[in-house]
Protein backbone atom coordinates (compact mmCIF):
# COMPACT_ATOMS: atom_id res chain seq x y z
CA UNK A 1 0.00 0.00 0.00
CA UNK A 2 1.42 3.46 -1.05
CA UNK A 3 2.28 5.48 2.04
CA UNK A 4 -0.71 7.71 2.91
CA UNK A 5 -0.87 10.74 1.90
CA UNK A 6 -1.55 13.51 5.05
CA UNK A 7 -1.39 17.23 4.96
CA UNK A 8 -0.07 18.53 8.43
CA UNK A 9 -2.24 21.42 9.66
CA UNK A 10 -1.01 24.08 12.06
CA UNK A 11 -3.23 26.40 14.02
CA UNK A 12 -2.57 29.59 12.26
CA UNK A 13 -4.35 32.55 13.62
CA UNK A 14 -3.39 36.27 11.48
CA UNK A 15 -4.14 38.91 13.75
CA UNK A 16 -5.51 41.40 11.23
CA UNK A 17 -9.08 42.72 10.79
CA UNK A 18 -11.76 39.81 9.95
CA UNK A 19 -15.53 40.05 9.38
CA UNK A 20 -17.51 37.51 11.35
CA UNK A 21 -21.09 36.69 10.61
CA UNK A 22 -22.44 37.19 14.09
CA UNK A 23 -21.61 39.78 16.75
CA UNK A 24 -22.22 38.75 20.49
CA UNK A 25 -22.91 41.06 22.43
CA UNK A 26 -23.89 41.23 26.48
CA UNK A 27 -25.88 43.76 27.57
CA UNK A 28 -26.21 45.76 30.64
CA UNK A 29 -28.58 43.74 32.27
CA UNK A 30 -26.29 40.37 32.81
CA UNK A 31 -25.98 39.68 36.46
CA UNK A 32 -22.44 38.22 36.04
CA UNK A 33 -24.04 34.08 36.80
CA UNK A 34 -21.49 32.92 34.58
CA UNK A 35 -24.32 30.64 33.06
CA UNK A 36 -22.79 31.29 29.39
CA UNK A 37 -19.36 29.85 30.35
CA UNK A 38 -20.69 26.30 31.12
CA UNK A 39 -23.00 26.42 28.00
CA UNK A 40 -20.29 27.58 25.30
CA UNK A 41 -18.15 24.30 24.61
CA UNK A 42 -16.39 26.93 22.60
CA UNK A 43 -15.67 29.03 25.66
CA UNK A 44 -16.41 32.34 23.97
CA UNK A 45 -17.45 33.36 27.49
CA UNK A 46 -14.99 34.08 30.19
CA UNK A 47 -14.68 35.84 33.20
CA UNK A 48 -12.29 38.61 33.66
CA UNK A 49 -13.47 41.82 33.27
CA UNK A 50 -10.33 44.32 33.34
CA UNK A 51 -8.90 41.66 35.47
CA UNK A 52 -11.74 41.25 37.84
CA UNK A 53 -12.74 37.56 37.63
CA UNK A 54 -16.25 38.40 39.66
CA UNK A 55 -17.55 40.45 35.77
CA UNK A 56 -17.70 38.92 32.58
CA UNK A 57 -15.23 39.56 29.98
CA UNK A 58 -16.34 40.50 26.44
CA UNK A 59 -17.81 37.47 24.14
CA UNK A 60 -14.98 36.34 21.64
CA UNK A 61 -16.96 36.14 18.46
CA UNK A 62 -13.96 34.83 16.98
CA UNK A 63 -14.54 31.00 18.00
CA UNK A 64 -18.14 31.37 18.27
CA UNK A 65 -19.80 28.73 16.14
CA UNK A 66 -23.44 29.96 16.21
CA UNK A 67 -25.06 26.93 18.05
CA UNK A 68 -27.23 29.91 19.93
CA UNK A 69 -27.59 27.98 22.94
CA UNK A 70 -25.82 31.04 25.30
CA UNK A 71 -28.48 33.06 23.91
CA UNK A 72 -31.08 30.73 24.88
CA UNK A 73 -29.77 30.13 28.56
CA UNK A 74 -28.87 33.31 29.44
CA UNK A 75 -31.72 33.93 32.16
CA UNK A 76 -31.70 37.34 31.71
CA UNK A 77 -31.57 37.71 28.00
CA UNK A 78 -28.58 39.78 28.35
CA UNK A 79 -26.47 38.17 25.44
CA UNK A 80 -27.21 39.55 21.74
CA UNK A 81 -26.34 38.00 18.37
CA UNK A 82 -26.52 40.38 14.94
CA UNK A 83 -25.11 40.14 11.53
CA UNK A 84 -22.17 42.25 11.60
CA UNK A 85 -22.49 44.93 8.90
CA UNK A 86 -18.89 43.78 6.88
CA UNK A 87 -20.16 40.25 6.51
CA UNK A 88 -23.38 41.84 4.43
CA UNK A 89 -21.19 43.57 2.42
CA UNK A 90 -18.40 41.48 1.36
CA UNK A 91 -18.86 38.32 -1.21
CA UNK A 92 -21.97 38.75 -3.95
CA UNK A 93 -23.97 36.14 -5.44
CA UNK A 94 -21.24 34.17 -6.65
CA UNK A 95 -18.91 34.39 -3.42
CA UNK A 96 -21.13 34.14 -0.76
CA UNK A 97 -19.69 36.06 2.25
CA UNK A 98 -20.56 32.56 4.23
CA UNK A 99 -18.17 31.44 1.72
CA UNK A 100 -15.22 33.57 2.86
CA UNK A 101 -15.85 33.02 6.35
CA UNK A 102 -15.36 29.17 5.67
CA UNK A 103 -12.37 30.26 3.47
CA UNK A 104 -10.59 32.03 6.76
CA UNK A 105 -11.43 29.50 9.01
CA UNK A 106 -10.07 26.91 6.91
CA UNK A 107 -7.17 28.67 6.59
CA UNK A 108 -6.86 29.39 10.06
CA UNK A 109 -6.58 25.72 11.59
CA UNK A 110 -7.39 23.30 8.43
CA UNK A 111 -10.10 21.70 9.63
CA UNK A 112 -13.76 21.32 7.89
CA UNK A 113 -15.84 23.76 9.84
CA UNK A 114 -18.22 22.84 12.34
CA UNK A 115 -21.52 25.40 12.23
CA UNK A 116 -23.36 24.35 15.86
CA UNK A 117 -26.88 26.22 14.10
CA UNK A 118 -26.34 23.13 11.18
CA UNK A 119 -26.90 24.00 7.58
CA UNK A 120 -29.84 26.77 6.96
CA UNK A 121 -29.36 27.38 3.22
CA UNK A 122 -31.48 26.41 0.38
CA UNK A 123 -30.99 22.94 -1.17
CA UNK A 124 -30.42 23.75 -4.59
CA UNK A 125 -29.26 26.85 -6.78
CA UNK A 126 -27.35 27.32 -9.47
CA UNK A 127 -24.45 25.74 -10.54
CA UNK A 128 -22.89 23.02 -8.38
CA UNK A 129 -25.85 24.18 -6.12
CA UNK A 130 -27.89 21.72 -8.16
CA UNK A 131 -25.78 19.02 -8.10
CA UNK A 132 -25.92 16.50 -5.21
CA UNK A 133 -23.36 13.78 -4.20
CA UNK A 134 -24.71 10.11 -3.77
CA UNK A 135 -23.51 9.10 0.01
CA UNK A 136 -25.09 5.86 0.01
CA UNK A 137 -21.99 4.10 1.40
CA UNK A 138 -21.50 6.69 4.09
CA UNK A 139 -23.08 3.78 6.90
CA UNK A 140 -20.92 1.25 5.55
CA UNK A 141 -19.06 0.61 9.72
CA UNK A 142 -15.65 0.34 7.49
CA UNK A 143 -15.76 3.48 5.84
CA UNK A 144 -13.16 5.60 7.73
CA UNK A 145 -10.80 7.19 4.71
CA UNK A 146 -9.17 10.26 6.87
CA UNK A 147 -8.61 7.98 10.55
CA UNK A 148 -6.78 5.55 8.12
CA UNK A 149 -8.49 2.04 8.61
CA UNK A 150 -9.24 1.89 4.81
CA UNK A 151 -6.71 3.76 2.27
CA UNK A 152 -8.44 6.24 0.20
CA UNK A 153 -6.02 7.68 -2.45
CA UNK A 154 -6.65 11.33 -3.41
CA UNK A 155 -3.60 10.96 -6.25
CA UNK A 156 -4.43 12.16 -9.81
CA UNK A 157 -2.10 11.48 -12.68
CA UNK A 158 -1.37 14.41 -15.47
CA UNK A 159 -0.52 13.80 -18.92
CA UNK A 160 -1.64 11.77 -22.41
CA UNK A 161 -2.59 7.89 -21.76
CA UNK A 162 -3.18 5.47 -24.32
CA UNK A 163 -6.53 4.42 -24.87
CA UNK A 164 -5.24 0.82 -25.72
CA UNK A 165 -2.17 -0.58 -25.98
CA UNK A 166 -0.70 -2.81 -29.18
CA UNK A 167 1.47 -5.46 -29.94
CA UNK A 168 3.31 -7.57 -32.27
CA UNK A 169 2.84 -11.27 -33.12
CA UNK A 170 5.61 -12.04 -30.29
CA UNK A 171 3.68 -10.52 -27.86
CA UNK A 172 6.19 -7.35 -27.53
CA UNK A 173 4.88 -4.08 -26.60
CA UNK A 174 4.57 -1.71 -29.76
CA UNK A 175 2.49 1.06 -28.27
CA UNK A 176 5.04 3.87 -26.89
CA UNK A 177 4.09 4.64 -22.99
CA UNK A 178 3.94 8.77 -22.80
CA UNK A 179 5.43 9.92 -19.37
CA UNK A 180 2.50 11.09 -17.26
CA UNK A 181 2.97 13.21 -13.93
CA UNK A 182 1.50 12.24 -10.74
CA UNK A 183 0.24 14.53 -8.13
CA UNK A 184 -1.41 13.59 -4.31
CA UNK A 185 -4.42 16.10 -4.66
CA UNK A 186 -6.65 16.72 -7.48
CA UNK A 187 -5.92 20.45 -7.16
CA UNK A 188 -3.04 23.16 -8.63
CA UNK A 189 -3.04 26.33 -7.68
CA UNK A 190 -3.32 28.52 -10.07
CA UNK A 191 -1.09 32.17 -10.00
CA UNK A 192 -3.93 34.67 -8.62
CA UNK A 193 -4.05 38.08 -10.77
CA UNK A 194 -3.55 41.28 -8.90
CA UNK A 195 -0.37 42.60 -7.70
CA UNK A 196 1.04 40.50 -4.93
CA UNK A 197 3.86 41.11 -2.57
CA UNK A 198 7.06 38.87 -3.58
CA UNK A 199 6.15 37.72 0.01
CA UNK A 200 3.12 36.38 -1.03
CA UNK A 201 4.45 34.44 -3.94
CA UNK A 202 7.20 33.19 -2.87
CA UNK A 203 4.50 31.69 -0.14
CA UNK A 204 2.43 30.47 -2.91
CA UNK A 205 5.39 28.37 -4.32
CA UNK A 206 6.52 27.17 -0.80
CA UNK A 207 2.89 26.23 -0.25
CA UNK A 208 2.63 24.22 -3.55
CA UNK A 209 6.02 22.52 -2.81
CA UNK A 210 4.92 21.36 0.63
CA UNK A 211 2.04 19.97 -0.67
CA UNK A 212 3.94 18.56 -3.82
CA UNK A 213 1.23 19.77 -6.10
CA UNK A 214 2.31 22.82 -8.55
CA UNK A 215 1.65 26.51 -9.41
CA UNK A 216 1.36 28.16 -12.94
CA UNK A 217 3.08 31.10 -13.01
CA UNK A 218 4.37 33.56 -15.47
CA UNK A 219 8.06 33.42 -15.92
CA UNK A 220 8.12 37.28 -14.41
CA UNK A 221 6.90 35.83 -11.13
CA UNK A 222 9.36 33.44 -10.91
CA UNK A 223 12.09 34.83 -8.31
CA UNK A 224 15.29 33.78 -7.50
CA UNK A 225 14.58 32.47 -3.89
CA UNK A 226 11.72 30.17 -5.82
CA UNK A 227 14.14 28.51 -8.14
CA UNK A 228 14.75 25.65 -5.17
CA UNK A 229 10.78 24.84 -5.57
CA UNK A 230 10.94 24.90 -9.65
CA UNK A 231 9.75 21.08 -10.20
CA UNK A 232 6.74 22.73 -8.29
CA UNK A 233 6.15 25.55 -10.71
CA UNK A 234 4.44 25.43 -14.17
CA UNK A 235 5.30 28.46 -16.53
CA UNK A 236 2.82 29.44 -18.16
CA UNK A 237 4.92 31.08 -21.73
CA UNK A 238 3.30 32.32 -25.44
CA UNK A 239 3.67 29.68 -27.98
CA UNK A 240 5.96 32.50 -29.35
CA UNK A 241 8.49 32.20 -26.54
CA UNK A 242 9.82 28.82 -26.54
CA UNK A 243 13.10 29.57 -27.27
CA UNK A 244 13.70 32.91 -25.15
CA UNK A 245 12.69 30.38 -22.15
CA UNK A 246 14.47 27.24 -23.02
CA UNK A 247 16.79 27.45 -19.72
CA UNK A 248 13.66 27.45 -17.74
CA UNK A 249 12.12 24.89 -19.75
CA UNK A 250 14.86 22.52 -19.44
CA UNK A 251 14.26 23.18 -15.01
CA UNK A 252 10.39 21.89 -14.92
CA UNK A 253 8.48 19.17 -15.49
CA UNK A 254 5.65 20.88 -17.37
CA UNK A 255 4.87 23.84 -19.23
CA UNK A 256 1.65 26.12 -20.01
CA UNK A 257 0.85 27.76 -23.24
CA UNK A 258 -2.35 30.06 -23.32
CA UNK A 259 -4.22 28.91 -26.38
CA UNK A 260 -4.04 30.96 -29.62
CA UNK A 261 -5.60 30.38 -33.19
CA UNK A 262 -2.41 29.14 -34.44
CA UNK A 263 -1.74 26.88 -31.29
CA UNK A 264 -4.24 24.39 -32.75
CA UNK A 265 -2.17 24.05 -36.03
CA UNK A 266 0.95 23.81 -34.84
CA UNK A 267 0.20 22.28 -31.31
CA UNK A 268 2.30 18.59 -32.36
CA UNK A 269 5.42 20.73 -33.86
CA UNK A 270 4.83 22.49 -30.56
CA UNK A 271 4.62 20.02 -27.81
CA UNK A 272 8.29 18.42 -30.07
CA UNK A 273 9.86 21.55 -29.78
CA UNK A 274 9.32 21.91 -26.34
CA UNK A 275 9.86 17.93 -25.87
CA UNK A 276 13.33 18.29 -27.43
CA UNK A 277 14.50 20.97 -24.62
CA UNK A 278 13.03 18.90 -22.18
CA UNK A 279 10.80 15.59 -21.63
CA UNK A 280 8.28 17.99 -20.25
CA UNK A 281 4.40 17.80 -20.39
CA UNK A 282 2.35 20.89 -21.85
CA UNK A 283 -0.50 22.24 -20.64
CA UNK A 284 -2.86 23.93 -23.28
CA UNK A 285 -4.89 26.57 -21.58
CA UNK A 286 -7.89 27.33 -23.58
CA UNK A 287 -10.89 29.79 -22.28
CA UNK A 288 -14.15 28.77 -21.40
CA UNK A 289 -16.28 29.97 -24.40
CA UNK A 290 -19.31 28.85 -25.44
CA UNK A 291 -17.91 26.73 -28.36
CA UNK A 292 -15.22 25.50 -25.52
CA UNK A 293 -15.91 21.78 -26.05
CA UNK A 294 -15.30 21.69 -29.71
CA UNK A 295 -11.85 23.58 -29.23
CA UNK A 296 -11.05 21.11 -26.39
CA UNK A 297 -12.10 17.69 -28.61
CA UNK A 298 -10.15 19.34 -31.35
CA UNK A 299 -6.76 19.95 -29.57
CA UNK A 300 -7.20 16.37 -28.23
CA UNK A 301 -7.22 15.04 -31.42
CA UNK A 302 -4.18 16.88 -32.23
CA UNK A 303 -2.57 15.27 -29.20
CA UNK A 304 -2.51 17.49 -26.73
CA UNK A 305 -1.65 16.30 -22.96
CA UNK A 306 -2.93 18.38 -20.94
CA UNK A 307 -5.93 20.68 -21.61
CA UNK A 308 -7.03 23.42 -18.54
CA UNK A 309 -10.00 24.90 -19.43
CA UNK A 310 -10.51 28.66 -17.93
CA UNK A 311 -13.63 29.75 -16.84
CA UNK A 312 -14.58 33.33 -15.32
CA UNK A 313 -13.83 33.92 -11.30
CA UNK A 314 -17.39 32.59 -10.97
CA UNK A 315 -17.33 29.47 -13.13
CA UNK A 316 -19.02 31.23 -16.07
CA UNK A 317 -18.26 31.24 -19.14
CA UNK A 318 -16.11 33.87 -20.90
CA UNK A 319 -16.11 35.88 -24.03
CA UNK A 320 -19.85 37.36 -24.00
CA UNK A 321 -21.91 39.05 -20.95
CA UNK A 322 -25.46 37.37 -21.73
CA UNK A 323 -27.78 35.76 -19.18
CA UNK A 324 -27.88 32.67 -21.08
CA UNK A 325 -23.77 32.06 -20.11
CA UNK A 326 -23.19 27.93 -18.90
CA UNK A 327 -21.67 27.75 -15.68
CA UNK A 328 -18.75 25.55 -14.61
CA UNK A 329 -20.83 22.14 -13.69
CA UNK A 330 -22.44 22.56 -17.65
CA UNK A 331 -18.92 23.84 -19.08
CA UNK A 332 -17.27 20.94 -17.66
CA UNK A 333 -20.12 18.18 -18.43
CA UNK A 334 -20.62 19.36 -22.19
CA UNK A 335 -16.49 19.46 -22.25
CA UNK A 336 -16.53 16.03 -21.03
CA UNK A 337 -19.23 14.62 -22.73
CA UNK A 338 -17.88 15.76 -26.18
CA UNK A 339 -14.95 13.76 -25.03
CA UNK A 340 -16.57 10.87 -24.95
CA UNK A 341 -18.57 11.31 -27.82
CA UNK A 342 -15.63 11.71 -30.27
CA UNK A 343 -13.69 8.47 -28.07
CA UNK A 344 -10.74 10.41 -26.55
CA UNK A 345 -11.28 11.35 -23.17
CA UNK A 346 -9.53 9.01 -21.58
CA UNK A 347 -6.47 9.91 -23.98
CA UNK A 348 -6.11 13.76 -22.29
CA UNK A 349 -6.33 15.26 -18.98
CA UNK A 350 -8.94 18.09 -18.24
CA UNK A 351 -7.76 20.71 -15.62
CA UNK A 352 -10.38 23.17 -14.73
CA UNK A 353 -10.57 26.26 -13.11
CA UNK A 354 -12.34 29.23 -12.46
CA UNK A 355 -14.76 29.16 -9.38
CA UNK A 356 -13.53 26.65 -7.60
CA UNK A 357 -14.50 28.31 -4.43
CA UNK A 358 -15.54 25.28 -1.65
CA UNK A 359 -13.80 22.01 -0.85
CA UNK A 360 -17.40 20.52 -2.21
CA UNK A 361 -16.84 22.10 -5.65
CA UNK A 362 -13.32 20.36 -6.24
CA UNK A 363 -15.21 16.29 -6.20
CA UNK A 364 -18.30 17.76 -7.84
CA UNK A 365 -15.71 19.36 -10.51
CA UNK A 366 -14.50 15.60 -10.89
CA UNK A 367 -17.74 14.07 -11.16
CA UNK A 368 -18.98 16.40 -13.58
CA UNK A 369 -15.94 15.04 -15.88
CA UNK A 370 -12.68 17.24 -14.95
CA UNK A 371 -9.83 15.30 -14.13
CA UNK A 372 -8.52 17.54 -11.68
CA UNK A 373 -8.97 21.40 -10.86
CA UNK A 374 -6.88 24.53 -10.40
CA UNK A 375 -7.95 27.23 -7.73
CA UNK A 376 -6.87 30.86 -7.28
CA UNK A 377 -8.47 33.50 -5.43
CA UNK A 378 -9.19 30.81 -2.55
CA UNK A 379 -5.56 31.33 -1.90
CA UNK A 380 -5.99 35.14 -1.45
CA UNK A 381 -8.76 34.75 0.72
CA UNK A 382 -7.05 32.29 2.82
CA UNK A 383 -4.89 35.16 3.86
CA UNK A 384 -7.98 37.22 4.93
CA UNK A 385 -8.46 39.07 1.45
CA UNK A 386 -11.59 40.60 0.87
CA UNK A 387 -13.70 39.79 -2.05
CA UNK A 388 -16.01 42.17 -3.34
CA UNK A 389 -18.18 41.03 -6.83
CA UNK A 390 -20.23 44.18 -7.12
CA UNK A 391 -20.08 46.97 -8.37
CA UNK A 392 -17.05 44.88 -10.15
CA UNK A 393 -14.73 42.44 -8.85
CA UNK A 394 -12.34 44.22 -5.83
CA UNK A 395 -10.05 42.15 -3.61
CA UNK A 396 -8.91 43.89 -0.94
CA UNK A 397 -6.21 42.60 1.46
CA UNK A 398 -6.00 43.26 5.10
CA UNK A 399 -3.59 45.78 6.44
CA UNK A 400 -0.60 44.77 7.52
CA UNK A 401 -0.39 41.47 5.49
CA UNK A 402 3.03 42.68 4.37
CA UNK A 403 4.46 42.53 7.53
CA UNK A 404 3.44 38.99 7.76
CA UNK A 405 5.93 35.81 6.92
CA UNK A 406 6.16 33.78 4.40
CA UNK A 407 5.78 30.84 6.83
CA UNK A 408 2.87 31.99 8.82
CA UNK A 409 1.27 32.84 4.97
CA UNK A 410 2.63 29.36 3.88
CA UNK A 411 0.79 27.49 6.69
CA UNK A 412 -2.42 29.38 6.09
CA UNK A 413 -2.54 27.73 2.68
CA UNK A 414 -1.68 24.21 3.70
CA UNK A 415 -4.08 24.51 6.22
CA UNK A 416 -7.12 25.22 3.64
CA UNK A 417 -5.63 22.51 1.30
CA UNK A 418 -5.66 20.56 4.40
CA UNK A 419 -9.36 21.28 5.53
CA UNK A 420 -10.28 20.53 1.20
CA UNK A 421 -8.47 17.29 1.46
CA UNK A 422 -10.22 15.98 4.37
CA UNK A 423 -13.68 17.22 2.94
CA UNK A 424 -12.62 15.15 -0.61
CA UNK A 425 -11.83 12.05 1.93
CA UNK A 426 -15.55 12.64 3.41
CA UNK A 427 -16.95 12.50 0.01
CA UNK A 428 -14.83 9.79 -1.66
CA UNK A 429 -15.82 7.34 1.91
CA UNK A 430 -19.25 8.25 1.89
CA UNK A 431 -19.87 7.53 -1.63
CA UNK A 432 -17.67 4.03 -1.66
CA UNK A 433 -15.20 5.91 -4.07
CA UNK A 434 -11.25 5.07 -3.46
CA UNK A 435 -9.44 6.08 -5.77
CA UNK A 436 -9.98 10.39 -6.36
CA UNK A 437 -9.24 9.21 -10.78
CA UNK A 438 -12.34 7.08 -10.64
CA UNK A 439 -14.36 10.19 -9.47
CA UNK A 440 -13.80 11.57 -12.99
CA UNK A 441 -17.46 11.99 -14.88
CA UNK A 442 -19.11 9.59 -12.23
CA UNK A 443 -22.47 11.54 -13.01
CA UNK A 444 -24.15 8.61 -12.34
CA UNK A 445 -23.33 8.97 -8.75
CA UNK A 446 -24.61 12.61 -8.67
CA UNK A 447 -28.44 13.85 -8.32
CA UNK A 448 -28.66 16.66 -10.85
CA UNK A 449 -32.20 18.90 -9.39
CA UNK A 450 -32.67 20.11 -13.05
CA UNK A 451 -32.99 16.12 -13.95
CA UNK A 452 -35.29 15.32 -11.27
CA UNK A 453 -37.18 18.18 -11.53
CA UNK A 454 -37.91 17.37 -15.18
CA UNK A 455 -38.48 14.01 -14.23
CA UNK A 456 -40.45 14.46 -11.42
CA UNK A 457 -42.92 17.64 -12.63
CA UNK A 458 -41.47 17.83 -16.20
CA UNK A 459 -44.65 16.24 -17.83
CA UNK A 460 -47.18 18.43 -15.85
CA UNK A 461 -45.81 22.01 -16.19
CA UNK A 462 -44.56 21.15 -20.05
CA UNK A 463 -45.76 23.61 -22.14
CA UNK A 464 -48.39 22.40 -24.98
CA UNK A 465 -47.63 22.52 -28.07
CA UNK A 466 -50.19 25.17 -30.03
S1 LIG B 1 -25.65 33.82 31.33
FE1 LIG B 1 -26.40 35.87 30.88
S2 LIG B 1 -26.51 36.87 32.83
FE2 LIG B 1 -25.27 35.05 33.13
S3 LIG B 1 -23.18 35.77 32.84
FE3 LIG B 1 -23.86 35.04 30.88
S4 LIG B 1 -24.66 36.87 29.85
FE4 LIG B 1 -24.51 37.35 32.01
S1 LIG C 1 -23.74 30.84 20.24
FE1 LIG C 1 -22.97 28.86 20.94
S2 LIG C 1 -20.85 28.84 20.25
FE2 LIG C 1 -21.52 30.96 20.16
S3 LIG C 1 -20.95 31.83 22.09
FE3 LIG C 1 -23.05 31.11 22.34
S4 LIG C 1 -22.86 29.04 23.13
FE4 LIG C 1 -20.87 29.61 22.36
Amino acid sequence: MPKKYHIHAKVTPLNLDYVYKFKIERGENCINCGKCTKVCIYEAHKRGKGGDPRKMADPNTVVCRNCFRCIQECPRGALEKSLDKDYLNIGGSYWKSDMLITLWKQAEDGKVPVTGAGYRGPFTGPGFDSMWTDMSEIVRPTRDGIHGREYISTSVELGRKLNHLSFDECGNLLSKIHDTIDIPIPIIFDFPEGNLSPTVKVALVRAAAELNTCIVLSPDHIAADTKKYIKNIIPLISHKEIDKHQALIKSVRMVAIDYKDEVLNSLPALQNKIKKINNVLTIVRVPATKSVEGLVAQLAQSGAEIIHVVADYCGMETGSTGTDRRLAKDIIRAVHLKLVEDRIRDEVTIIFSGGIAMAEHVPKAMICGADLTAIDLPLLIALGARLYEEPEKIILFPEGLEKISVRTIMHRIVNLMGAWHSQLLEVMGAMGIREARRLRGETGRAIFFEEIDNDTFGKLFKKEKL
